[in-house]
């Protein structure tokens, strides 16, 4: 019989290290900690210093309400925390900490002070512990709250210390730490020293001078308030506008409940409400804050407890980005070489005794009735909306226009007697055109191509049949690869309006096309944007049929240098100010800038009075 035996449990110290090797990976580490902590306290004015990087000091002050001397000893020991009691608490985490891990791990590879004071209590007490004695616990005259200084992290665990970035790159890394904090909680006082050159003192405010405090008052107006709430979930805080996006996503802040957390899913959600508002390789701003219950998440992911699972994601996905699509909806951001803002579209007042309250909308470029109700396009009723797309050779009708104008003709400006605007074609590339306060500048390239990339990703969405069948459908030879994406794509591809048959591997029939190719162009609509597709695929953007609308657009498009009919140009501005996002391009660049009088006459310094005079 054998009875030796080779299992046996751990010492304390060393189990400690074995998870400190996933709590505490680097001072950095530490710092986050202790502030959640110093948080979790309660503390209203939070300080850290580090020395080294954090590599031979951490020390954080707080004036919270303390810990007891009979919690001392515990405070450090493995699972001891006075944050959740029962199985369900961990269900509803309202606190930063609850693993009860963090100073038990510090304290296993570092040399450990705790300083505290109870709110109230006249004295307070010390906790001096290295890895591996039994802590010391004495009087020590501090004020009330805590204090814990981390001394020579890893000291014992050379593996580690080795492992550790330069000092400059840690230091970099508790830096962003702080601010996250610094933005989490803007109604706390943080103060930071790096030796002993204050890095910041950010006095209790709000959030948006919080930001102010962090990245300059400039940065923090310019910011577009985001307030939104939906399925119990509340999204706050400010977004960058798309100008101001950044190379990196190091300046996109998430908080959940307050806690900073990490989400690709939610990153990708407010990306994607940015649509193509932004450049190649851009990524916008943010510091969003997303408050709901608790239950609804679990944050009890990861040790770090950075990574967070939502019950239900996609709810969570789709709520936030509605709430960065309508913050962004409520500001105009329209390229203008101005001063004061001003949408395409013009209200104009009703006088109509059966509706005193309605307005009319019509779109100052072109004269055209948009709307009779006073809101922005984006949110028209989709029977507002140009239901079909006109193919070129078939003009669109807009069908409430005619319907409006009947009602509209006490309006001061109605469609129908609008003056005729005047448009002028530039070197074939750009259209002027004549507005009732200026005049505008279009790319016409640019302009056409987000038409089509918006009447593409609709197509795709099957709001409508963007598809016109071919009287003679037509056989393309093509790579083996290409029948292979073709085949990949299909599905979005026939609902674009390319529907064609595969006959062997190296030759397909086209059957239709996208309304808006032109006809002699049906196969060079198609091997072009299938080349376009797969040189830009997986770059530019997340999301196949957002790439593919692209392509699409991008080789469909009329093009620089191609002569307009007065009649071409007309539809083109027509339909561009009914997109969604008529001031970019699919790839980011402008396609209008605005030039209003107003900003003319200051340039030839002419007062406004004489302006209007008839000199
Ligand atoms: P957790 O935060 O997960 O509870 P920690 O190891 O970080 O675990 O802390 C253990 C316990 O020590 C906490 O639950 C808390 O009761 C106490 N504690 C730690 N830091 C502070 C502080 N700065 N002020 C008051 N109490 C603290
Ligand atoms: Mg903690």
């Amino acid at each position: 019989m054998d009875t030796a035996r080779e299992i046996h449990l751990l010492p304390e110290f060393i189990a400690n290290q074995i998870a400190a090797g996933e709590v505490v990976q680097r001072p950095e580490s530490v710092v986050k900690e202790l502030v959640e902590n110093a948080i979790d306290a309660e503390a209203t004015t939070i300080s850290v210093v580090v020395r080294k990087a954090g590599k031979t000091l951490i020390h954080v002050v707080d004036d919270g309400k303390g810990i007891s001397k009979d919690d001392l000893p515990l405070a450090i020991k493995r699972h001891a925390t006075s944050k959740i009691q029962t199985a369900e608490d961990l269900h509803r985490i309202l606190t930063l900490g609850f693993r009860g891990e963090a100073l038990a791990s510090i304290a296993s590879v570092s040399q450990l002070e705790i300083r505290s004071r109870r709110r109230g209590n006249s004295t307070g007490w010390r906790l001096l512990s290295t890895p591996t004695a039994e802590p010391k616990i004495e009087p020590y005259q501090c004020d009330e709250g805590t204090q814990v200084i981390v001394k020579n992290l890893f000291y014992n665990v050379p593996a580690r210390r080795k492992f550790l970035k330069s000092d400059l790159a840690e230091f970099r890394l508790i830096a962003d730490t702080m601010r996250k904090f610094a933005l989490g909680y803007p109604q706390l006082r943080f103060v930071f020293y790096d030796e002993d050159s204050l890095v910041f003192d950010l006095s209790p405010t709000t959030l948006l001078e919080r930001i102010a405090q962090l990245f300059g008052e400039e940065y923090a107006h310019s910011m577009i308030p985001v307030e939104w709430e939906e399925h119990q979930i509340r999204i706050t805080g400010y977004i960058g506008q798309p100008d101001f996006a950044k190379k990196s996503r190091s300046e996109q802040f998430l908080f959940l409940n307050h806690r900073p957390i990490l989400s690709r899913q939610i990153q990708h959600a407010v990306y994607s409400a940015y649509e193509h508002l932004l450049e190649e390789a851009r990524y916008p701003v943010f510091v969003l804050f997303l408050h709901l219950d608790p239950t609804q998440v679990d944050v009890n992911v990861h040790p770090q407890k950075q990574e967070v699972k939502f019950e239900d994601e996609r709810t969570v996905y789709a709520v936030v980005r509605t709430a960065v699509t309508e913050a962004l909806a409520s500001v105009d951001l329209t390229p203008r070489i101005g001063i004061d803002a001003t949408t395409p579209f013009e209200k104009l007042q009703i006088q109509s005794p059966q509706k005193p309250e309605e307005t009319l909308l019509v779109n100052r470029l072109t004269g055209e009735v948009i709307s009779s109700k006073s809101q922005s396009y984006t949110k028209l009723p989709q029977e507002l909306r140009p239901t079909s797309p006109p193919s070129s050779a078939t003009p669109p009708s807009s069908p409430p226009a005619t319907a409006l104008i009947a009602t509209a003709a006490p309006a001061k400006a109605p469609a129908s007697t609008a003056p005729s605007r005047r448009f002028l074609q530039l070197h074939n590339k750009y259209i002027v055109v004549e507005t009732s306060e200026g005049f505008a500048l279009i790319d016409q390239h640019a302009a056409h191509e987000r038409i089509l990339y918006e009447r593409a990703m609709r197509a795709m969405n099957r709001e409508f049949q963007y598809a016109q069948k071919l009287l003679f459908p037509i056989k393309i030879e093509l790579s083996a690869s290409d029948i292979a994406l073709l085949q990949e794509l299909q599905s979005l591809l026939e609902n674009l309006g390319f529907q064609f048959a595969i006959v062997d591997n190296t030759t397909v029939e086209l059957l239709s096309v996208p309304q808006d190719v032109p006809g002699n162009r049906e196969q060079q609509a198609l091997v072009d944007m299938l080349h376009d597709y797969k040189e830009r695929a997986a770059l530019e953007y997340p999301q196949q049929r957002e790439q593919l609308a692209a392509s699409f657009a991008c080789k469909a498009a009329i093009k620089s240098g191609d002569r307009l009919s007065e009649e071409e140009m007309q539809q083109l501005i027509t339909d561009l100010y009914q997109c969604h996002s008529p001031y970019v391009c699919p790839h980011g660049r402008p396609t209008v800038f605005e030039f209003p009088l107003k900003e003319l006459d200051l340039r030839f310094s002419r007062t406004p009075v004489q302006s209007k005079g008839a000199d």
